[in-house]
């Protein structure tokens, strides 16, 4: 069984949606059993829908209005594309503002609270696919194909981390049996909702902006699927983001150590949960083009080749450096768990960590959203220390990114850094910081450099290894 999910882009008009249909004949006709299609919503509805309840949540009463107009209006369109039935097509117009008229009471009742709690906006912000799913459903429908639309939150079980709920994979698994294997062993495809889930309870929630791809790789575990393909917008994972570097290449291959990498360091073009549940059981993913689907993609998989050296050249942006300065803290042991001890408490992870060779500071970068907290929990902790001049300063610097070059080839290389350096000093681009990771199967050189320099920092890099020549 195959798992594929087509993301924003891949479902973003009448037309692509009918492209969808498409695919999914011909993977049906190539394989010849029914693939579980997983969808994101139409490009740009999750914003829409964020924005309506953040405003509404500030008393705003119009904003929601105008966007639910826009959003029936954008799917009636599409659904004029791709559903050629005038009865049908009706109908699922009346399915679609029948949601819409839910979305637009939940926002009316977060205008008249003033408050919007993260469960209430998990319940909004997931409605982009319960519409895309009901449209993308009826185009199958049209074009000959046996389908049903499914609600994730009948199939995905997770805990109540409104926002980035965790799954659970023994009820999902026992759901997918139920709903899933039935339909498909009686040749209808399911085209299940991305992106969302429910508690045991039944209360909605998220997995995570961009988390689409999160949601056909549970679903690829649970029922279990033999490969997951992620139809995006490019050819596959490329040596960087074609937006920033314009010649990146499209990788053939690369391993789940490398892509987990690229992924979490801010290479969107897989959200940096997607290859925990498959990574076990090997089940391979590979990335493909909506737009192009002759093209052959990218494999993930278990293997890790060592050409190219480097794989990819990411930056993630929007952080800060904190970093804790004090004579006093020279020798003492424990002072790095008290300082990460902290930062856990405060809710915010760190990215990236540092420490001079004196023991003098301690550096760690964290997203700028969670920085004053962070360094108001270590300053907390470090109340006596900073007293006594033990540690004299917990400072932010905002604006910086991280540069990440991941590449399993490099392992044990000794030139990688020197010619990431020598990249940098000839675009006069000051490093900040540095951390470097190695194992036998992957190697990670983080560099911390200031936001506006982190374009050009993934330029250098990337021309340096002439990655665009792979
Ligand atoms: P989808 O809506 O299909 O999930 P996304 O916009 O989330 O698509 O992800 C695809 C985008 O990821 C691409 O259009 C590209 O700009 C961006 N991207 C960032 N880094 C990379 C990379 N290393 N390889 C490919 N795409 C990347
Ligand atoms: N629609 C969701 C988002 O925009 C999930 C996804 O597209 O993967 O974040
Ligand atoms: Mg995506």
């Amino acid at each position: 069984m195959i798992v594929m999910k087509f993301g924003g882009t891949s479902v973003g008009s009448g037309a692509r949606i009918a492209g969808v249909a498409e695919i999914t004949a011909q993977t049906m006709a190539k394989t010849g059993a029914p693939p579980v299609i997983v969808v994101s919503a139409m490009s740009g509805v999750t914003d829409k829908l964020i924005k309506a309840a953040t405003l509404a949540s500030q008393g705003d009463r119009r904003a929601f209005a105008q966007i639910r107009d826009e959003l029936q209006a954008k799917h009636e369109e599409a659904i004029g594309e791709c559903v050629p039935n005038a009865e049908y097509a009706r109908s699922l117009k009346a399915e679609i503002s029948s949601l819409l008229t839910w979305f637009e009471t939940l926002c009316l009742s977060i205008a008249t609270l003033g408050e919007l709690t993260a469960r209430g906006m998990d319940v909004v912000s997931g409605m982009g696919e319960r519409l895309s799913a009901r449209v993308v459903a009826a185009a199958l429908v049209s074009h000959g194909i046996k389908a049903q639309m499914i609600e994730a939150t009948e199939l995905i079980v997770t805990d109540n981390t409104f926002g980035s709920a965790v799954p659970q994979f023994e009820a999902t698994t026992a759901k997918c049996a139920q709903r899933i294997t039935p339909l498909v062993e009686s040749g209808v495809v399911p085209v299940v909702t991305g992106f969302i889930g429910a508690t045991e309870d039944g209360i909605p929630t998220t997995l995570g902006r961009g988390g689409s791809d999160y949601s056909a790789t549970i679903l690829g575990r649970c029922l279990p699927a033999t490969e997951v393909w992620i139809w995006t917008d490019v050819n596959g994972v490329m040596t960087a983001d074609p937006r920033i570097v314009p010649d990146a290449r499209t990788l053939s291959h690369i391993s789940y150590a490398e892509i987990a990498e690229l992924a979490f360091f801010g290479a969107k073009v897989l959200h940096p949960k997607t290859i925990q549940p498959v990574v076990q059981m090997g089940i391979p993913i590979r990335v493909l083009n909506s737009f192009e689907p002759q093209n052959e993609g990218t494999l993930v998989s278990a293997v890790s080749l060592e050409i190219p050296i480097i794989k990819g050249i990411t930056a993630i942006r929007n952080l800060s450096m904190v970093t804790v300065t004090g004579s006093g803290m020279l020798g003492v042991p424990g002072v790095a768990g008290r300082v990460f001890g902290a930062v856990a408490r405060s809710g915010a992870s760190a990215l990236m960590i540092t420490q001079s060779s004196s023991e003098q500071n301690i550096c760690f970068v964290v997203k700028t959203s969670e920085a004053n907290a962070v360094v108001k929990s270590v300053e907390k902790e470090f109340e006596l220390e900073m007293a006594h001049h033990d540690v004299d300063t917990v400072k932010n610097q905002d604006q910086v990114a991280i540069i990440a070059v991941v590449g399993a080839g490099a392992t044990g290389n000794p030139d990688i850094a020197g010619q990431v350096f020598t990249a940098l000093a000839a675009s006069s681009i000051n490093i900040i910081s540095i951390a470097q990771g190695s194992t036998d199967y992957n190697y990670n050189l983080s560099i911390v450099v200031s936001q506006s320099s982190a374009d050009d920092a993934v330029r250098a890099i990337h021309s340096r290894f002439q990655l665009d020549q792979i």
